[in-house]
């Protein structure tokens, strides 16, 4: 049989072979491979845990060194997990050893019959004698039996647990335990604790050439492999799987007063995959709208929900059969660039651009973000939709294709863009707001900031991060265009989104670069998928290109009208498509663009 262990390299598991031999000459157990303190003080749960054997396996241990190889020999090994396939080596590496050391002590003990034979011994003694004679022939018989079932045995045994001292049974891995069942190739039999038969079925599902079977301690792997017990399969049920949870309540579009235009954004951005920056006073919606976004997207795929289990499990965010079946939404303030992007050590694990995968990210007071370091690694996370980490042996890869939702005040006072009606002191949004009730009176401005003061506020986001950022818009509850209450249900915008982004990923079937309009990299990339724009279109958008500066700009603003396009199943871009991206994303407005003199 071949014995594998698993560790977690990232968001994979990785296959870690194990072979051990007998020192006879000393004791204890020198392991190879760069195993860290963890997996050196595995060594030292397996021989208590072997105590625990029916049996006395510990005598058969006792006395005698083993050098136990963990293959590959250059990477570190810091799992609890390893413990299992610890214990597991160094019974098979006795029993091969074994058989001489008994074969040595029966030559001894005839030996020493011999002698006492000429001294004339006591019917007692020889009696003796001959029961410890019998004693080791039985045992030997024993090991020969184990060692020609070992030998039998030509499975490739994927094991993992953590072993308790007390009394042998087999634990999870605090990190990566999805992780690692998924390592198994084809044609292994994995062997994991009960606590994590859920993950094991999942991973059976997924890869059917595999056999996963469940165990509860040290003595039923062992017997499971000697052949002396029943193997227990892992079930096919989810029904002990826990549901993660991903979000607190999440409100439905339609209980979000006004807002309308902010809730077409989000449409849009959520269609499209655009990231999107909403700019109003607290408590005005903000939040609400990123919670609700979570909702609006499609159920995860198959694949994809694979891969969020494999990052909440690295993360150690998987515990008692939790399962990750629903899209994350993350919201950060004030982090430290190990938390938001992953890192540190044994094991570096997933940050929150990670935990985010397929889902939303919410960053909150985003023009509040310090240092420049962590915007420039943010602005490189949003390109390439992977985290990279890097460490002494390799550079790890995260996966983390997230929606951006940014938030944040206008101005210092927050009011930007907020009028009150001097006679009832209602608030309004936007400039040409009317009281109903008063509707000659002339409204004023509730923003207390000068002109100087609102750009000084604004300029605090970082042009870069901006960048990245599709749409932006405003958010306010004053904002008194209500819009069609079922038209905005969340199940509608649902139905929509899913639609639109079917049609995507139609198109972008054969593309590198992933299957949202808002990944499409460049300009050419734009024109190889997607149908020619209409001779009409192209003069409009060369006038408009003209005051655009930026390349990256002009071209987010195909993307979105495409974007836009898509949630109306349009083939081709119209008129209306470039000029609602152009509102959504804020090129003319004052705020972005320079407020007046
Ligand atoms: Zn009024
Ligand atoms: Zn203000």
């Amino acid at each position: 049989m071949e014995v594998y262990g698993a560790d977690l390299d990232g968001i994979e598991g990785q296959l870690i072979r194990f072979r051990a031999t007998v020192d006879v000459n000393r004791r204890g157990a020198a392991l190879l491979g760069l195993a860290r303190k963890v997996v050196r003080e595995g060594y030292a749960r397996a021989v208590k845990a072997i105590e625990t054997l029916d049996g006395g396996w510990s005598d058969v241990l006792a006395d005698q060194g083993y050098t136990i190889d963990l293959e590959p020999a250059e990477t570190p090994k810091t799992s609890s997990g390893l413990d299992l396939p610890i214990a597991i080596m160094l019974l098979q590496a006795s029993i091969l050893q074994n058989l001489e050391g008994l074969q040595d002590q029966i030559r001894q003990l005839g030996e020493k019959q011999r002698q006492d034979a000429g001294k004339r011994p006591s019917s007692t003694v020889k009696k003796r004698i001959l029961e410890q004679i019998e004693e080791l022939v039985r045992q030997r018989e024993r090991i020969l039996r184990y060692r020609k079932a070992l030998q039998r045995n030509t499975r490739k045994y994927l094991l993992i647990g953590k072993l308790d001292i007390a009394d042998g049974s087999i634990s999870p891995p605090y990190h990566g335990m999805f992780c690692m069942i998924a390592a198994a190739r084809p044609g292994f039999t994995v062997v994991v604790p009960e606590e994590a038969e859920v993950y094991a079925s999942i991973v059976a599902t997924h890869n059917r050439n595999i056999t996963t079977l469940k165990a509860a301690n040290l003595q039923e792997v062992w017997d499971v492999i000697l052949g002396a017990a029943h193997p227990r399969r892992t079930r096919k049920s989810v029904a002990r799987a826990k549901r993660k949870v991903m979000t607190r309540h999440v409100p439905d579009l339609r209980d979000i007063r006004g807002v309308a235009r902010a809730k077409r954004a989000m449409t849009v951005a959520l269609a499209g995959g655009h990231n999107i920056l909403l700019v109003g006073p607290n408590g005005q919606g903000k939040s609400m709208l990123a919670l609700a976004a979570t909702r609006l997207l499609p159920d995860l795929g198959r694949d994809e929900m694979f891969d969020l289990n494999k990052i909440y499990s690295a993360k150690g965010d998987l515990q008692d059969n939790e399962v990750v079946l629903s899209r994350p939404f993350r919201s950060i303030q004030n982090i430290t660039a190990p938390a938001l992007f992953g890192g540190g050590v044994h094991p570096p694990v997933p940050g929150e651009v990670s935990l985010a995968h397929e889902g939303v990210l919410l960053l909150d007071e985003i023009n509040q973000l310090k240092p420049p370091s962590l915007i420039e690694r943010l602005r490189s996370t949003l390109n390439d939709r992977v985290q990279r980490v890097q460490r002494v042996y390799q550079t790890l890869t995260f996966p983390c294709n997230f929606v951006l939702v940014a938030a944040m005040n206008p101005c210092r006072c927050s009011w930007y863009g907020h009028y009150i009606c001097p006679v009832c002191e209602e608030r309004f949004f936007g400039s040409d707001a009317k009281c109903p009730s008063h509707h000659d009176a002339r409204l004023q401005r509730k923003c207390t900031c000068t002109r100087r003061e609102i750009e000084a506020f604004r300029s605090t986001l970082s042009e870069p991060l901006l960048d990245r950022i599709d749409l932006k818009v405003f958010v306010s509850s004053f904002d008194r265009s209500q819009g069609d209450p079922i038209k905005y249900a969340s199940a509608t915008i649902r139905q929509h989104i899913k639609a639109a982004r079917q049609i995507q990923q139609e198109r972008y079937a054969k593309a590198p670069f992933g299957t949202c309009n808002a990944s499409v990299p460049d300009r050419t990339q734009f024109r190889k998928y997607t149908p020619p724009l209409l001779p009409r279109v192209s003069s409009v958008l060369e006038k408009l290109f003209k005051r655009i500066d930026s390349l990256r700009t002009q071209d987010k603003v195909l993307l979105v009208a495409r974007t836009v396009a898509d949630l109306d199943s349009s083939r081709t871009i119209r008129l209306k498509d470039i000029k609602e991206a152009v509102d959504l994303m804020g090129i003319d407005h004052e705020y972005f663009r320079g407020l007046p003199e």
